[in-house]
């Protein structure tokens, strides 16, 4: 499952989306497709914000933002899978080698996480997932998966990412890891049926979530910007719907927003987040961003996204009330 975990550019945004956060709304109509706005995965230095060399702080502000976000959309994820285009077998970790870095941060990224090269890591493992309940721990290094060996050198991810994708497929796989300190240790681990979107933090200014088809992006500024989680999974869930509909493959539309935001609301009752808190955000008329918002030809006004989540809510409410299966709409 693993994929290059750090990209150091994104071609395009193919997708730019609102989303609420806690000032106000993106404002992404417009964004720019450039390679200048579409910040690296990794933060650059220096910013406004960080002080040069304190790549440690950057690093852990990184990695703790990406934990959060997985930990939030997992539940939308591993709850979707029958409604998914797209679906894997989900260990509960993530792993990452040091050559998915910069080069300008692999010595840093050897210092800092313990990577060597040619090698493959977990780098964060998710609560309450199988690798938790098999004590893998971020840090060790995955040597072997069903006693075949994981190789290194320059085809090294891609070859695990074929590797992992066939030894989690079945029922149980069996893995050999290697702790810091030296130890090695054989477990055996059941992955999960999951929604194939992986979610992804990027380092970016811009408050902004948006998706190529196959995985999740959602900036920095944002995930600093959304205090709670349940708007967060509703940022996540929105994605995640205009993946699932491909909607990446047509001209952006207030009705694809919305049909995406219907979708994010089913995604999201069905993972247990309370909808009706997610909801009541998109009440507050007096939206600091509201301006911006209503001047789009191709994002709804915040009142039609309100409208249209009100209506969806209902939908949900009956379906659940006559115990029907929750389906998109
Ligand atoms: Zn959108």
């Amino acid at each position: 499952m693993i994929r290059p975990l750090l990209m150091t550019s994104m071609a395009a945004l193919l997708l730019a989306c609102s989303a609420p956060s806690a000032e106000g709304v993106a404002e992404a109509e417009g964004a720019s497709e450039s390679a200048e706005d579409v910040k690296s995965l990794v933060p650059d230095l220096p910013t406004d914000r960080i002080k040069a060399g304190s790549f440690e702080d950057v690093l852990r502000e990184y990695r703790q933002m990406n934990d959060r976000l997985d930990r939030v959309s997992a539940p939308i994820r591993l709850s979707n899978a029958a409604l998914c285009t797209e679906t894997f077998r989900d260990p509960g970790f993530q792993a990452h080698s040091l050559e998915d870095y910069p080069e300008r941060m692999r010595g840093v990224a050897q210092a800092l996480l313990g990577l060597e090269p040619n090698a493959i890591y977990v780098r964060s493992v998710r609560r309450g997932s199988p690798a938790e309940k098999a004590d893998i721990q971020p840090g060790d290094r995955i040597l072997r998966l069903n006693g075949r060996a994981v190789p290194g050198g320059p085809t090294m991810t891609r070859f695990y990412s074929a590797l992992s994708r066939g030894a989690f497929a079945g029922r149980e796989t069996r893995l050999t890891l290697r702790t810091p300190d030296g130890q090695e240790y054989e477990t055996i681990l059941q992955s999960q049926t999951a929604c194939d979107y992986p979610t992804r933090v990027i380092f970016s200014q811009e408050i902004n979530g948006h998706t190529d088809g196959q995985e999740v992006y959602i900036t920095s500024e944002l995930m600093r910007g959304v205090p709670d989680d349940v708007n967060l999974a509703l940022i996540t869930a929105h994605e995640m719907a205009h993946a699932i509909a491909g909607h990446m493959n047509q001209a952006p539309t207030k009705a694809l927003e919305l049909e995406a935001d219907r979708m994010a609301l089913v995604l999201m009752e069905r993972a247990g987040y309370d909808i009706d808190a997610a909801i009541t955000y998109w009440a507050d008329a007096a939206h600091p961003h509201r301006r911006l918002q209503d001047d789009s030809d191709s994002h709804p006004t915040i009142v039609e996204r309100y409208e249209n989540f009100r209506q969806e809510q209902a939908r949900i409410r009956d379906l659940k009330r006559a115990d029907k299966a929750l389906k998109f709409n």
